[in-house]
């Protein structure tokens, strides 16, 4: 199976985009396309398809990305791609017309783990750049939560309502360097303590503004960077991730108000740059609502949810109607070799997407029924 290319003996995974198990578990996937059937073909970017032999199209697209984090988890993708194939293997074999009018993905680096990868989503990012976007008439993806929210509520499935905005920033806070022997504490302007008392705060800061948003201090340089030095320069980067854009635009407000009064009170100087912006993307509520009534059908207590990573749905969804399903991760851990899912999930997750295409290839030819007969 998909999880013995890059497969580590603690269970996990390493198959980064590009990497020989990346490049042979895409030759795998389109052998299984093939053996199920169905036709199986190739972007210029590597993205692998499969489609009924002979269908023309347009396409209901579903699946997800096969490549992993470093040392990362055997669901996180690979299950969304495997599941979309074994779904349309189904409606195939079984006759159904729905089979016609899906078409599945497995996408080409989603992670984003090679510098030259531009913060990922590369291969879900040239397709909806391509002509072939044209025939795609919607976009859905099964991926595992990654997080606990699902399990802390007991639901074994939600239908998700769009991704988190994203913003990052970098704080430069400039002192004095000078002896750490010599120099008395008094007149010290030491850029290290300045960032770290605005690190410590930061919490608090994202916390009043929304207490659901989160936000990261991922990384932090003192300059030069010895023991004896007092620290003359200091850098410390700074994520945020909200539901709503008005919530990034006042935690970056009251972030700059933190970092100017903790400045001044160090005698640094201090300028907060914005590195990235990926604004809040919310899925049509149409299509959140069709996905959570089929969810319901499965699991009463299916939940309505944000998702707080990224997904190859973010770039379909500028293009074409979008959703996920989401099955709960155990213990919410991710990109980890000890990510799991009760295989019961999954399967209830296989489940639903092959309902809810079903269900959506039938209304939409129902809605369209000239455009249906004439192809
Ligand atoms: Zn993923």
């Amino acid at each position: 199976m998909l999880a013995t290319f890059g497969g580590r003996e603690d269970g996990g995974v390493d198959r980064v985009a590009g990497s020989p198990a990346d490049l042979a578990s895409r030759v795998w996937l389109a052998d299984r396309i093939t053996a199920a059937g169905l036709h199986a073909w190739t972007d210029e970017v590597g993205n692998v398809f499969g489609r009924q032999p002979g269908s023309r199209g347009p396409w209901l697209l579903t699946g997800s990305h096969t490549d992993t984090v470093p040392v990362g988890g055997r669901l996180d993708g690979a299950y969304g791609a495997i599941a979309a194939v074994e779904v349309l293997r189904t409606l195939h074999e079984a006759g159904h017309p729905a089979a016609a009018a899906v078409e599945t993905v497995g996408f080409w680096d989603e992670e984003g783990v090679l510098p030259t990868s531009n913060g990922g989503l590369v291969g879900s990012g040239t397709l909806v750049e391509s002509g072939h976007i044209d025939e795609i008439t919607g976009f859905v993806e099964l991926h595992v939560e990654q997080g606990p929210r699902l399990e802390s509520r007991r639901s074994t499935l939600a239908a998700v309502e769009g991704i988190v905005g994203i913003d990052r920033y970098l704080v430069v806070v400039r002192g004095q360097a000078n002896h750490a022997g010599t120099t008395p504490m008094n007149v010290r302007a030491d850029a290290g303590r300045a960032v770290a008392k605005i690190a410590a705060h930061l919490w608090e800061t994202a916390n009043e503004v929304d207490e659901s948003m989160v936000v990261n201090v991922g990384a932090m340089q003192l300059y030069p960077g010895a023991p004896n030095v007092v620290p003359g320069e200091a850098h410390l980067t700074v994520e945020f991730r909200a539901e709503s854009e008005l919530s990034l635009l006042r935690a970056v407000e009251r972030t700059r108000a933190l970092v100017r009064r903790i400045g001044t009170e160090q005698g640094c100087s201090v300028e907060v740059s914005q590195l990235s912006h990926k604004p809040v993307v919310r899925f049509e509520d149409g299509y959140v609502d069709r996905i959570h009534e089929v969810c319901v059908r499965h699991d009463p207590t299916a939940a309505r949810l944000m998702s707080y990573a990224g997904h190859d749905a973010s770039a379909l969804s500028s293009r074409v109607p979008t959703g996920m399903i989401f099955v709960p991760s155990t213990a919410g851990i991710s990109h980890s070799p000890v990510e799991q899912t009760p295989k019961d999930d999954l399967i209830l997750g296989a489940q639903v997407l092959l309902d809810l295409l079903v269900e959506l290839e039938s209304s939409r030819s129902h809605a369209v029924p000239v455009h249906s007969e004439a192809r």
